[in-house]
């Protein structure tokens, strides 16, 4: 393993470079391989974001997004070369090779270096290069930290400013979270600095939804929610037929987890989502309470302490049952004080 700085001197002549990050691209993932991307632009490397799936709407006005390769059927092919032929595969936003699904095998046996930046728990040993902090709020933060580490901060520019707060102002749930500190601040300030509007980046990120997200916003709260006093616990589970209904769009669902974890007492908040590809799960917590425990014991997950997500193949009914049954292990720590 080597430290990031020496990619200082790797970078200084033109470079086959690609970026990846996990599935299911959020702000964070998508704003942060972006960012770098348009910074590795300016220094002339020949670079080309891929991610593992498609991603919300709600981050495709993000400058250079209209060259992101999706990793599907369509694009394997040229994926693979692309990632087969790279001199370096920068990984964003994950820290296991499974959270980019089958592409993990392709970066995996890739010849090319590997860069890691990261703020998961628990990361892989797959990187050469490393920057990897669970302190930090987001990736972006520590793509910002890699750009001033290898002297490139005088060229970011507002585009790329914008990307990387998006990360930034999403993973701390718009400076809410407990990840919050004063680096968040300091970059965010950095960053409006160099030109980030950022109530332009709140408006596109948080106020464009259809009126059938809203609608299953609102079925989700008054029909939907189940809260487990006893267990200082609330959650959702949607069936696919619930959202087919609503005709929920990717990204449609993303925050709903927040609203459980809004009422008062709660301390533990989950989202099922049910589709073709089995369950998947959301969950959110306070305090001393950690869901990537839970996710990576019990729902072949992981992530942060408040924050992780798991999957399961077995159906919603069982899946939801399974996690209802475990609160009883818990509630010693979901009831204590704090
Ligand atoms: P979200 O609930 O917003 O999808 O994810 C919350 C956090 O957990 C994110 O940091 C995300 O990267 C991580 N996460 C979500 N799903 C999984 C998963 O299946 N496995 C692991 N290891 N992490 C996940
Ligand atoms: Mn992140």
């Amino acid at each position: 393993m080597q430290k990031i700085e020496g990619l200082k001197t790797v970078l200084s002549s033109t470079k086959k470079i690609i970026i990846t990050t996990h599935s299911r691209p959020d702000a964070d993932a998508l704003g942060s391989s972006l960012g770098l991307m348009l910074f590795l632009d300016k220094l002339n490397h020949d670079v080309s974001v891929i991610t593992p799936t498609d991603y919300p709407d709600f981050l495709k006005w993000m400058k250079g997004e209209d060259r992101v390769i999706v990793y599907n059927n369509e694009n394997e092919e040229k994926s693979e070369k692309l990632v087969n032929e790279a001199d370096l595969i920068f990984c964003l936003d994950f820290s296991a090779l499974s959270r980019i699904d089958k592409l993990g095998d392709v970066v995996g046996k890739a010849n090319g270096d590997k860069v890691l930046i990261d703020h998961h728990l628990q990361p892989e040993d797959f990187a050469k290069y490393m920057l990897h902090s669970i302190e930090a709020a987001s990736t972006a933060e520590l793509v910002y930290q890699f750009i001033c580490e290898i002297g490139g901060n005088d060229i970011i520019d507002a585009d790329i400013a914008e990307c990387l707060y998006a990360g930034i102002n999403t993973d701390t749930g718009s400076f809410r979270h407990a990840n919050v500190t004063k680096t968040v601040f300091d970059v965010s300030a950095a960053l409006v600095e160099k030109g980030a509007n950022t109530s332009k980046v709140a408006k596109l990120i948080y106020d464009t939804n259809s009126e059938n997200r809203l609608r299953l916003l609102g079925y989700a709260l008054s029909e939907n929610l189940k809260v487990l006093n006893e267990y200082n616990t609330a959650y959702f589970a949607l069936t696919e037929k619930t959202l087919k209904k609503f005709n929920a769009q990717m990204g449609d669902t993303e925050g709903l987890v927040n609203y459980a974890l809004s009422i008062k007492g709660i301390k533990l908040a989950a989202l099922f989502k049910e589709s073709d590809d089995g369950i998947k799960m959301s969950f959110r917590s306070v305090n001393s309470f950690s869901v990537n425990e839970l996710a990576r014991t019990h729902f072949n997950g992981g992530g942060h302490k408040n924050a992780a997500g798991g999957k399961s193949e077995t159906n919603l009914k069982d899946t939801v049952q399974k996690f209802e049954a475990l609160l009883k292990d818990y509630k010693v720590e979901l009831t204590k004080e704090n």
